[in-house]
C-alpha cells in the first residue's frame, strides 16, 4: 500500500483546503505516512475573469500570487522541524499556453524554492485565453455557452493538458479528466484527445495520478480505468502515483485500497515515489 501523498491542500490565506498546514501534517503523520506533499493551487492568468476578483486563490497579477505562493513555502518551511514525516513544497498549477503566461510564470517560479510542481487543468478557455472559466464556476458564471462553443472549449482544454506535459515543468500530471466530473468531454468522440494525452504522457516520460477523489463523486478514480489500462499496456513506462487530492484530514489516504486493487488488476506496477519529486 503507498504510504505517502503527495497531492493535498490546506487553507491558510484562503486556499480551498479546510484545515491548517499543520493538522494536514499532524494527521498524514498519524496515520502512518513518510511523505506529505502540500500542493495548493497555482492559478495566475492576466485575464482571470471578472467574477473570480473577490475570490482570494485566483490572481490576475503575478506579483500579487508570487507574494501569496512565498507565504505557502514559509508556513511549510516553518513546520518541518515539528514533524518526523517528510514535509514536500509544491504547487497544483493551471498551465496556460500563450507565451505571455509562460513568460511570467517562468520568472516567478524560478524565486520560489519549491520541491516540485504539479499540472492540474481547471479551467475552459479559448485558445486565444480572452475567455477563461474555472469549470466548477461554470454553471453559476457563463451558464448560456452554447453547444459548439463548448464543445471546442472542452477541446481546448484536453489541448491545454497536452501542452502542459509537453512543458516539462511537472513531477506529475494530475486528474486527466477532471472535467468529466461536471459531465463535460464524456462524449466517445473526445477520446481522440484522451489518447493524444495518454501518446504525449509515453512519448515524454511524465508520471501522472490516480485520483481517488472520483471514487466519492463519480465512483471512479480519474482518468477512468481505461486510461489506466491503456497506459499499463504501453509496458508501463510511466510512473503512477496514487494521489488523494485531499483538502480534509478525513480524506488523506482515501480509496487508497481501491486505487492499489485496480494497479494490481490492471498488472500496472511502474510506482512513483516521492524520490522522483523533481524540482522545476
Ligand atoms: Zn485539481
Ligand atoms: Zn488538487
Amino acid at each position: 500500500m503507498q504510504t505517502f501523498t503527495l497531492h493535498t491542500h490546506n487553507h491558510e490565506q484562503n486556499f480551498d483546503g479546510h484545515y491548517s498546514a499543520r493538522e494536514m501534517i499532524q494527521a498524514a503523520q498519524d496515520k502512518g505516512f513518510s511523505t506529505i506533499g502540500v500542493t495548493n493551487h497555482l492559478m495566475v492568468h492576466p485575464n482571470m475573469p471578472a467574477y473570480t476578483y473577490d475570490m482570494p486563490m485566483f490572481f490576475s497579477d503575478f506579483n500579487k500570487a508570487e507574494k501569496v505562493y512565498m507565504r505557502h513555502i514559509e508556513i511549510l518551511q516553518n513546520l518541518k522541524s515539528d514533524f518526523k514525516i517528510d514535509i514536500k513544497i509544491g504547487f497544483e498549477v493551471d498551465f496556460f499556453t500563450s507565451s505571455e503566461w509562460r513568460r511570467n510564470f517562468e520568472k516567478m517560479i524560478t524565486r520560489l524554492p519549491v520541491d516540485y510542481l504539479i499540472s492540474g487543468s481547471h479551467f475552459l478557455k479559448t485558445k486565444d485565453e480572452s475567455f477563461l472559466c474555472n469549470i466548477f464556476h461554470l454553471k453559476q458564471f457563463s451558464p448560456s455557452i452554447d453547444k459548439e462553443t463548448m464543445h471546442h472549449l472542452v477541446i481546448n482544454h484536453f489541448e491545454n493538458i497536452i501542452a502542459a506535459i509537453k512543458s516539462g515543468y511537472f513531477s506529475f500530471i494530475a486528474h486527466l479528466d477532471y472535467c468529466s466530473i461536471f459531465g463535460l468531454g464524456e462524449d466517445k468522440k473526445y477520446d481522440k484527445y484522451k489518447y493524444k494525452i495518454l501518446e504525449t504522457l509515453e512519448q515524454t516520460k511524465t508520471p501522472f495520478e490516480i485520483n481517488t477523489s472520483g471514487y466519492d463523486r463519480i465512483n471512479r478514480p480519474h482518468p477512468a480505468p481505461w486510461m489506466i489500462q491503456e497506459m499499463s499496456a504501453k509496458n508501463g513506462i510511466v510512473p503512477i502515483v496514487i494521489s488523494d487530492d485531499a483538502h480534509f484530514t478525513e480524506h488523506l489516504g482515501r480509496h487508497f485500497a481501491e486505487a492499489e486493487a485496480l494497479l494490481k488488476q490492471l498488472n500496472y506496477t511502474n510506482r512513483f515515489t516521492p524520490d522522483m519529486l523533481k524540482k522545476p
